[in-house]
């Protein structure tokens, strides 16, 4: 058989492992499949490239896959799940700049080869991969350092910030077609380098650090997008495929994540919305009476119903109190109670965080509820449990036009007979805005670190 059918083979090969891997990953229970699959689909598709392109050395190359492979594990096994979002922001960063140094590498190659005879079609796809990677490298970077703390997390604006960014953004177009027509132009290859930089720094910083889950998905679809490009430049089919694949999942799920906010991304991109979580607690009322609960006031209450419903947010995450909700759902279910898990598309700070938390405490999928099917069960519930959410429970997205909520979807928690809330005190989530839901007659609020309070509610309710 001759090898370029061999090569052309394995690419179609490694593409429908990409698309069977994200198949699979559309539901908790093949997810961790899925993931297999699409990194096997990646070794077909290194080693189709591997022999295709006619390497003189292999030493390079070699040493680069150790060091990655290291990394990788390292990375994999070390980073916390609510860190997730900054590593693969990191990724992404990564994957634009390599697609950045594909395009000047292959720049360099064909001026010492062609000289500036070169068809300036070519010249503006390296151009476009050029921007886009630096856009990408940057951004992603920037968005990283604001989600671990490095950067602020405040959004900075300035006079005249989205011209600014608009001139810039026509700037680097601008060079880009001159750089079409004058390819041997190293200023001007500069000088699209350092455009592309300032763009993806200068489009990220004023966004909110809460926003940026849904920038890093954007950053994860631009670093497809780049990858596309460098496909093009190096003329690699495999490349092309897998980048559009990135970029359309990215996009997807960039849109995903707005709708279950009920924002747009243009919104996110430019609403400056996380200045409203970071600057202050927006409508909170001081002093309101709530129902201040004790663990065995919780444990006396769940001792005693049939039907609950567990409601995990961010701040389980952050309390990494799934296993607590785990040991305690089974106690409840020895016991008879029927026992749900509601699951906000949002709730947490990436998509499917609470599916991934809650698997991970060895929670079986067929309990877990998307907010679609499980919200009609609240109002047959005894009790709602509800363990560090708070925005995606807020009645307010139901009832008050004016809330900087209102028409986010939300789980119908306030419908339940009774409610437990577990959190540590009043303060807002994400969107910074008060919860009516806290200071309802139904409402039990237990103040308490997540992990803490399972703790003392697992050893309280042995005594009922
Ligand atoms: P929220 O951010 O609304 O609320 C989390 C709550 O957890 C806080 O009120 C906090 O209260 C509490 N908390 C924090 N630490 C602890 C702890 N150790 N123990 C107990 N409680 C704790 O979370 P939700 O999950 O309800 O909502 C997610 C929000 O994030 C939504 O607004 C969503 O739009 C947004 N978002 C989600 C994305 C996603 O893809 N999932 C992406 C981008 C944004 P206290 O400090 O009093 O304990």
């Amino acid at each position: 058989m001759n090898i370029s059918l061999i090569i052309s083979s394995a690419y179609l090969i490694a593409i429908c492992m990409f698309i069977i891997g994200f198949m699979r990953m559309h539901s908790p229970a093949t997810g961790r499949s899925g993931s297999l699959v699409a990194a096997c689909g990646m070794m077909v598709g290194i080693g189709a490239t591997l022999i295709d392109k006619g390497i003189l050395s292999y030493n390079m190359i070699i040493l680069g896959i150790a060091i990655g492979a290291v990394g990788g594990v390292w990375l994999g096994r070390r980073v916390k799940i609510t860190a997730m979002p900054q590593m693969v922001g990191l990724l992404n960063g990564l994957g634009g700049m390599a697609s950045l140094i594909i395009a000047i590498v292959e720049l360099l190659h064909l001026i010492t080869t062609t000289g500036d005879e070169v068809n300036p079609a070519k010249g503006f796809v390296i151009g476009f991969t050029v921007l886009i990677g630096g856009v990408t490298f940057w951004g992603s970077l920037i968005a990283c350092g604001k989600l671990q703390g490095i950067v602020t997390s405040r959004p900075i604006t300035y006079s005249m910030q989205k011209t600014i960014t608009a001139a810039m953004a026509m700037v680097g177009l601008g060079l880009i077609i001159y750089l079409g027509f004058s390819l041997n132009n190293m200023p001007l290859l500069i000088s699209l380098v350092i455009i592309s930089s300032l763009l993806g720094i200068l489009l990220v910083l004023p966004i909110g650090g809460a926003d940026m889950p849904v920038v890093i998905c954007l950053m994860n679809s631009y670093s497809g997008i780049a990858v596309v490009g460098a496909g093009f430049v190096i003329n690699n089919v495999f490349l092309i495929v897998s980048g559009a694949l990135v970029g359309a999942s990215g996009i997807l799920l960039a849109v995903l994540m707005g709708k279950g906010m009920n924002r747009s991304i243009s919104n996110v991109m430019f609403g400056a919305f996380g200045a409203v979580a970071e600057n202050g607690k927006l409508g909170l009322t001081e002093n309101k009476p709530v129902h201040k609960a004790t663990a065995d006031d919780v444990a006396a209450l769940l001792s005693s119903v049939k039907k609950v419903i567990f409601v995990p947010g961010y701040g389980m995450a952050v309390a990494q109190a799934q296993h607590g909700v785990s040991e305690l759902g089974s106690i409840l279910e020895s016991r008879g109670v029927d026992v749900k898990y509601a699951i906000h598309p949002v709730a947490g700070r990436m998509p499917g965080h609470m599916y991934v938390l809650l698997a991970e405490a060895d929670i079986a999928y067929n309990k877990l509820y998307p907010m679609e099917d499980i919200n009609s069960d609240f109002e047959r519930t005894d009790v709602a449990v509800v363990i560090g959410a708070n925005d995606v429970i807020n009645p307010d997205a139901r009832n008050q036009p004016g809330s900087p909520l209102y028409g986010m979807p939300i789980l119908n928690v306030d419908k339940a007979r009774h409610i437990v809330v577990i959190k540590r005190s009043l303060s807002p989530g994400f969107s910074g805005v008060d919860n009516p839901l806290f200071y309802l007659e139904k409402t039990l609020m237990f103040f308490q670190d997540g992990r803490e309070a399972l703790d003392q509610i697992i050893s309280a309710i042995k005594n009922y």
